[in-house]
């Protein structure tokens, strides 16, 4: 079954097609500055070569509707017809409390995705756009909605309850939802088959590393903590992000600086991470070459970022009472050789020593970074929240539960 999967941003929407027989991914592509000028689309179908426009996307429907020639372009389209396409799949970063898996698109699902967008008000009214354009342009075709908080529906009460009084909780439902739920979910599932051990009986902890950064304690094959918040702010080091910090930080830099508490929030968000330590780059890569060149700031700004990993790993060691495996995965967990040997540095402790050299080999794809008598195995799983999120939605179109 082809299944379109499809992740909405504000301004962008990625895509892929996935044969979900053979798990292939037959097209994929960027449509970036949609509602700016400036546009710019991007197609590359299965062994061809990618080709990118210049034309401009006044709306999301514009965008979609670009993705959709494509695929039945004369000239390098992947489809005869559009009616080879099965279903379409997206990516929800929120789905609250009321999602715990992945939805078949209906009235009500959009009601409650619309309700989350308070808690999610850069991302959830941008996936609708996306869904509303493929209701348009393809009005008859099942969607299914993956959301990003769906895995973590799992933590206890005592995971995702702050410290605050409870009738925030109550009133607005303040708690921990986490993200990255599908790359945690599918990383920890591919580390249990990868290895061997039983997923049903086992304790993993994934770290996603990326752009955006969270972690993630996984029992049986369930989430029971994880970094990210009520928002994505909270947690790791990121790349802009600041992750935990004393609250009490806001209202005074605010107070200093004669900034309103969005403003210092923005600055959190935006400006903080690795790029505010480093005053120089959000991008591990250019930190990386920094510090080459002998820029103490970079190297520092990795070495924060490290740290607070291997603390998170430590803690979450605690919340399992013990761990089986580690799993690194996203931009920087897959590719940033240096960042994971500072982590692991961090963990002989636990009985875990690095294998140097298959360290240095294990880059962009699946292997085991730790010694053959190291306690605790640790590997590398490149991350595909695509295939999850088709896999899903392949699975409801069928009308099997998940
Ligand atoms: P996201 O999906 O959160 O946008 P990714 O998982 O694609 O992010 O990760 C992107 C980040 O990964 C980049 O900002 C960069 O810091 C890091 N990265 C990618 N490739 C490498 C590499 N070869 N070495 C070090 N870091 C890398």
């Amino acid at each position: 079954m082809d299944v379109l999967v499809i992740n909405c941003g504000s301004s962008s929407l990625k895509y892929q097609l996935i044969n979900t027989d053979t798990e292939e991914v037959l097209a994929s592509g960027l449509c970036d500055r949609i509602g700016i000028s400036g546009g710019q689309f991007s197609y590359k179908p299965k062994g061809g070569e990618k080709t990118t426009q210049d034309v401009d996307m006044p709306d999301h429907e514009v965008a979609v509707k670009l993705v959709l020639n494509a695929l039945v372009n004369q000239k390098d389209g992947i489809l005869k017809s559009l009616d080879e396409i099965k279903a379409t799949g997206h990516r929800i970063v929120h789905g609250g409390e009321h999602f715990t898996h992945s939805a078949l698109v209906n009235d009500e699902v959009i009601k409650h995705i619309e309700e989350c967008a308070d808690l999610a008000p850069l991302h959830n009214p941008a996936h609708l756009l996306g869904i509303r354009a493929c209701q348009h342009l393809m009005p008859n075709k099942p969607m299914v909605a993956v959301f990003d908080t769906a895995f973590h529906q799992t933590m206890p009460p005592r995971a995702y309850i702050y410290g605050i009084p409870n009738e925030y909780y109550e009133k607005y439902k303040i708690r921990r939802y986490g993200f990255h739920g599908t790359s945690h979910s599918y990383v920890s599932k591919r580390t249990a088959e990868f290895l061997g051990i039983p997923l049903e009986n086992s304790k993993i902890i994934t770290c996603h590393l990326g752009n955006g950064s969270s972690i993630c304690a996984i029992e049986n094959g369930k989430s029971v903590d994880t970094s990210m918040g009520l928002t994505p702010l909270e947690g790791l080091v990121m790349g802009t992000r600041s992750g935990d910090l004393d609250p009490a930080i806001i209202d005074y830099i605010a107070q200093k600086e004669n900034l309103s508490t969005k403003e210092v929030l923005n600055i959190l968000n935006k400006k903080s991470g690795v790029l505010g330590i480093s005053g120089l780059s959000s991008d591990f890569r250019d930190l990386l070459a920094a510090d080459e060149q002998g820029d103490l700031k970079a190297r520092f700004a990795r070495e924060v970022f490290a740290y607070r990993v291997a603390k998170y790993i430590g803690a979450y060691t605690a919340a399992l009472t013990g761990v089986d495996a580690i799993a690194f995965c996203a931009g920087v967990g897959e590719n940033a050789k240096f960042i994971r040997g500072k982590i692991v540095s961090h963990l002989q402790f636990l009985g875990i020593t690095l294998d140097e050299q298959a360290n240095l080999d294990t880059v962009g794809k699946e292997g085991i970074i730790s010694t053959k008598d190291s306690k605790v195995k640790v590997c590398v799983i490149p991350t595909n929240e695509e295939l999850m999120i088709a896999r899903d939605t392949r699975t409801l179109v069928l009308g099997k539960h998940l």
